[in-house]
């Protein structure tokens, strides 16, 4: 519920949306299926974008590639055919140019009750695809009624099979009209220093924008509130005093020297910086809260494990917690070839999903000893109920949420752990300081001596040969080579490459002996496994394979990255896929092939294509974001932000810092009511939201 609906009293707010008029049980379920329930939740379904409702052109001016409006009839009714899982509707409209065939998927009933003498306004995206050129998915308008949307924006929201966007803005509407919005909970003051919408403008504004300064001016005020509200709270939670609590003492004096004379290579300068910072802290008798920044593969797991080695010098227990169980197995071999060659190797303890329950009850109970140990495990197991009794640091890696709830989610029996958080979201340490206000800041910036840049190249479809004669080469070479597809099988609805069918494709291409695999995400934990293995191993060169890839992975050997249909995924993950390559002394390549002809496909890639700089491909992003996109990008969605954009709004996020400062100084004078809805509001999320990014 919004704070500012009146507490204790009933509203709408809370109502399914069931009662709303319009949405009927059928609906709701799909809805449910979008985390869509009661009316609140509906007016917070922001739109993914807005794109003009487009100028009406004859069916001769369509363009493939392009979304068109038309205005048309039917030549003949509509026909449904079955392919497999999918019901594929067809019909042919025509106009006085010519005619055109439209498609829609899984709606059946779409154009049945359409009146074959009337015309219609067709508008949807014309498209050339394997069932040859026709107009992909159209939405249906009657005439007058799209006369009078022409040149205004429409909403996209996102949505699930059988929920069509006519009926999501049906059903927002409806929940716009009967929300009791209340009273802002930003008083006054604050509206007017910083330039504001009222929530309520903002809220409805973001729906029902005529034009994109109503786009911009709305979101405006959410980001704002977004950042607001996390800083706001982060920083109270600082305040609270993490600081001074007294922890583990780890002695480090020695540390440093032993493990580096056993390391294959030298440190940089700023993972020694990073590797000081930390054994400062931890030496100092507080409890270290510490974030490490470094782009993919500036080689933060090494300065995560000499840390870690400390703690087990002393006679603690350790815990580094990853995502992914492929990537808790592969620190373990990065342990295992590290600690080889030292006298006294730490015990090396694995708690992931794949454990049989009786393997996991004995891990749990070996935790529970208090013998010191390394433990290697995923966030969600070490989250659930594992005893930690001796346990001075704990390590997150590739987590880009938040280290200091994190703790609270452990089952410590006595002190606190020291915190360390690992991440690779490219942003610049100005930002870094107000988005993780509550821990202090180890960069690092340099990679690794030696380490040559990632040599790109944007291909078309039609260049693939010679990509593969780049692969063959550096296998030839002994190396090996990773393909990603966007897809795990076959998909009549998505023209896209996918893992099963691009490997049986390839093994035809490639000469016999050599070795290829697949990966995905929906194989079995243990399968996954092995096959990571084996590519980790070098017995496997090539590795057809998903996004599933993307954080953390670690195979030097591995220099040839070839994303297929590239033009699908986001920059930022884009970026973190190429980080795989490149990782070892060799020189690597990453070949984008692109599938789409857009020219804003062919700039984006361009940007990936033309520098390896995390920074700079997330700034370029700005500049590439049509005017009606809304939500963040994905790297910012790992920090629960739904709207707001690190990035790309950085100069909000600035604005919400101030105001931060702001409230804290006489200046700030709400009234009484003013002060206790903010403050109402503030406990509100805290509650909320805070405690639910625990996991
Ligand atoms: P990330 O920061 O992305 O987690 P990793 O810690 O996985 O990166 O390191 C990437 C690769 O670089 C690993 O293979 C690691 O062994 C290697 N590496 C780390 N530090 C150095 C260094 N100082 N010199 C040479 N190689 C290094
Ligand atoms: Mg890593």
């Amino acid at each position: 519920m919004h704070p500012d609906s009146v507490k204790g009293k009933y509203t709408m707010n809370d109502s399914p949306i069931t009662a709303l008029k319009g949405v009927g049980s059928k609906s709701a379920q799909l809805f449910a299926g979008l985390g869509v329930s009661t009316v609140e939740d509906l007016v917070r379904f922001y739109p993914l974008r807005f794109i003009p409702y487009e100028k009406m052109i004859s069916i001769e001016e369509a363009h493939t590639g392009e979304s068109v409006a038309v205005c048309a009839s039917l030549v003949r009714s509509p026909h449904t055919i079955r392919a497999g899982a999918l019901k594929i509707t067809e019909a042919r409209i025509e106009d006085f140019s010519g005619k055109l065939r439209c498609v829609w998927y899984n709606s059946p009933y779409i154009a049945s009750g359409l009146n074959p003498d009337e015309e219609y306004v067709f508008a949807g995206t014309l498209v050339s695809k394997k069932m040859g050129i026709y107009l992909e998915h159209p939405l249906i308008y009657k005439k007058d009624e799209y006369a009078s949307l022409a040149g205004r924006l429409r909403p996209v929201y996102r949505t699930v099979k059988g929920l069509s966007q006519k009926l999501i803005s049906k059903a927002v509407r409806a929940a716009l009209e009967s929300y009791a919005f209340g009273e802002d909970y930003l008083p006054v003051d604050i509206i007017e220093r910083y330039d504001l919408p009222e929530y309520r403008d903002a809220c409805i504004k973001m729906h029902l924008a005529e034009n994109i300064s109503d786009v911009n001016a709305a979101r405006r005020r959410l980001v704002f509130d977004e950042f607001f509200n996390f800083i706001y709270s982060i920083s109270r939670l600082k305040g609270e005093g993490n600081k001074t609590e007294s922890g583990f003492v780890i002695d480090t004096s020695g540390i440093a020297e032993e493990f580096t004379s056993n390391l294959s290579y030298e440190l940089t300068a700023d993972q020694i910086r990073t590797v000081n910072e930390i054994f400062c802290d931890i030496s100092s008798g507080k409890v270290m809260n510490r974030l490490i920044q470094g782009d993919v593969g500036s080689g933060k797991t090494v300065v995560a494990l000499m840390a870690m080695y400390a703690a087990w010098r002393n006679g603690y227990q350790s815990i580094i917690m990853v995502p992914t169980e492929v990537l808790a197995n592969q620190h373990l071999r990065t342990c295992e070839r590290i600690f080889a060659g030292f006298e006294d190797k730490p015990e090396l303890i694995l708690l992931t999903g794949s454990l049989t329950a009786r393997e996991k009850d004995a891990v749990r109970t070996d935790i529970a000893s208090g013998r010191p140990c390394i433990i290697i495990g995923t966030h969600a197991l070490i989250q659930s109920g594992v005893q930690l009794n001796n346990v001075a640091l704990a390590v997150t890696d590739e987590q880009h949420r938040f280290g200091v709830r994190q703790r609270q989610s452990l089952s410590i029996r006595e002190k606190p752990p020291h915190v360390l958080v690992m991440s690779a979201t490219p942003i610049p340490r100005t930002l870094a300081v107000i988005l993780y206000g509550d821990l202090d800041i180890s960069m690092i910036i340099t990679k690794p001596q030696g380490r040559l840049p990632v040599k790109n190249a944007v291909i078309g479809a039609k260049e693939r040969g010679k990509a593969y004669r780049t692969i063959l080469n550096e296998i030839n070479a002994g190396h090996q080579a990773y393909i990603i597809c966007p897809m795990v099988e076959e998909s009549e609805a998505v023209d896209a490459e996918n893992v099963i069918d691009y490997t049986e494709k390839i093994k035809g291409i490639f000469p016999e002996n050599i070795v290829i695999q697949f990966l995905h995400g929906r194989m079995r934990q243990e399968e996954k496994d092995n096959i990571m293995c084996s590519f980790a191993g070098g017995s496997t060169n090539i590795l057809v394979s998903t996004t599933v890839i993307e954080v953390g992975v670690d195979v030097p050997n591995a220099t040839v990255m070839m994303i297929e249909n590239a033009e699908r995924y986001g920059l930022a993950t884009l970026h973190q896929l190429r980080g795989r390559v490149g990782r070892g002394d060799d020189q690597s390549y990453c070949i984008f092939v692109r599938t789409n002809d857009s020219e804003i496909a062919k700039q984006r890639l361009e940007v990936v294509g033309r520098s390896n700089d995390g920074f700079f491909i997330a700034s370029e992003d700005l500049r590439l974001r049509g005017p009606g996109e809304i939500l963040g990008q994905a790297q910012s969605g790992q920090m629960h932000f739904e709207l707001a954009d690190i990035f790309n709004d950085a100069e909000i996020l600035k604005l919400a810092d101030d105001c931060c400062r702001y409230v804290e100084t006489e200046d700030f004078r709400p009234d009484d009511d003013e002060l206790i809805r903010f403050r109402r509001h503030m406990e509100d999320y805290r509650d909320k939201r805070l405690i639910n990014l625990s996991i």
